[in-house]
């Protein structure tokens, strides 16, 4: 089922005198989901992922604009109506019930003739149960389950109605690292069983990254970029989205362009033909630079950290806005003891931005 967010808007207005100011949650999200993919709605907390869900899900009312399943205007309908099933942080499983009984929860609530006979609910619960792998642990109330466990319960009690939409807000923040990995992996191995198309929140871009076909970036209500995760990576559309995504963080330094030369301090490192001359905000990929003793951007050296396979380089620049500047760069080259460290730098790696409002400037 493809999904269509049409100028979606949710202001929430201010109330009582501290809090007179009215909140733009979600600000004209226009987008379309392509059917049986998985998106990840990503960006930092309070930006709007948990309200343009609970709109999609029906649980919260836009302010404007309109959302389509398929061909169907569902703006108004109910959530019961809507066919999604929703997954929480926080599992919200009944805590007195079993995990049978929680899975079967939804299809008991099911009246008139959408209610499956009760062998067929029976038959339901314990596929989805299987498709989660807890399929063996039905007797067990959710207190007796690890906490991947219950996540689990929760994803297949939102699976047991076979939705046309699974909306997941955050649904891997309460796990332990590892539970993490290996769930978020369980995700998308379900999604893919099923081809439901879903939308997976979080405020994690490695997490997004890792599993999404497609991903959202959002920034105070307002969407900054959509795309393949590794499209988005490569080729961000501002300062905001690049600095939201990768794992070190990418490197900042305030620059110059002059000539078709781009200046960080008083050394031209990299030629940037067509670009007028004019101030510019610099970022640099970790993996962008590279070790070269005659490098045209020298840094003081801080430290070098060897981690397996790579090697970081922590380093410092007097023009950089970063705390520190860290260069990953392959184990085998070995980085000379100094003051000082050279690099050269891989242009597809290097990004500039307006100065003023932070967006990209092309090169
Ligand atoms: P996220 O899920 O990305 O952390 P939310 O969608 O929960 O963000 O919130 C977006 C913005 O809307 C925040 O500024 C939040 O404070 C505000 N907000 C969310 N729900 C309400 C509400 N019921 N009433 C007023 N403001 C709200
Ligand atoms: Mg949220």
């Amino acid at each position: 089922m493809k999904i269509l967010l049409q100028n979606l808007t949710k202001i929430f207005p201010g109330r009582g005198k501290k809090s007179n100011q009215e909140v733009i949650a979600v600000n004209d999200f226009t987008f379309e989901i392509p059917d049986g993919k998985l998106v990840g709605l990503l960006g930092p907390s309070g930006c709007g992922k948990s309200t343009t869900l609970y709109m999609i899900s029906g649980l919260q009312k836009p302010s404007g604009g309109k959302i389509f399943f398929g061909d169907d205007d569902v703006t108004e309908l109910s959530a019961e109506n809507r066919g999604v099933g929703l997954v929480f942080q926080n599992y919200a499983l009944y805590p007195h019930m079993t995990v049978k009984q929680n899975i079967l929860f939804p299809l008991q609530n099911l009246k008139g003739e959408d209610r499956l006979p009760k062998e067929k609910m029976i038959e339901r619960a314990y596929e989805a149960a299987k498709l989660v792998q807890i399929d063996d642990l039905m007797d067990r109330k959710p207190s007796e389950l690890s906490g991947g466990q219950q996540q689990r319960v929760a994803i297949a009690r939102a699976l047991v109605k076979m939705p046309k939409v699974l909306l997941l807000d955050e649904p891997l923040s309460n796990l332990d690292a590892r539970l993490r990995l290996q769930t978020r992996e369980e995700i998308r191995r379900i999604q893919k069983d099923t081809g439901i198309t879903t939308i997976f929140v979080t405020h994690d871009q490695e997490e997004a990254m890792s599993i999404s076909d497609l991903i959202v970036v959002m920034k105070l209500g307002v969407v900054q970029q959509i795309g393949k995760p590794q499209e988005v990576y490569d080729d961000p559309t501002n300062l905001f989205v690049a600095k939201f995504l990768g794992t070190p963080p990418i490197n900042v330094f305030s620059g110059k362009v002059s000539g078709g030369k781009l200046y960080i301090g008083d050394s031209p490192v990299l030629d940037v033909p067509g670009v007028e001359d004019r101030d510019v905000t610099v970022g640099i990929r970790p993996e962008g630079f590279i070790l070269d003793e005659n490098g045209p951007l020298v840094c003081g050296l801080n430290s070098v950290e060897v981690m397996g396979r790579d090697v970081s380089v922590v380093c410092r620049h007097e023009n950089a806005v970063s705390p520190v500047i860290r260069a990953i760069i392959d184990a085998d080259n070995k980085v000379s003891a100094g003051e000082t460290v050279r690099y050269s730098l891989k242009p597809h790696k290097v990004f500039l931005f307006s100065a003023e409002d932070e967006t990209r400037i092309r090169f």
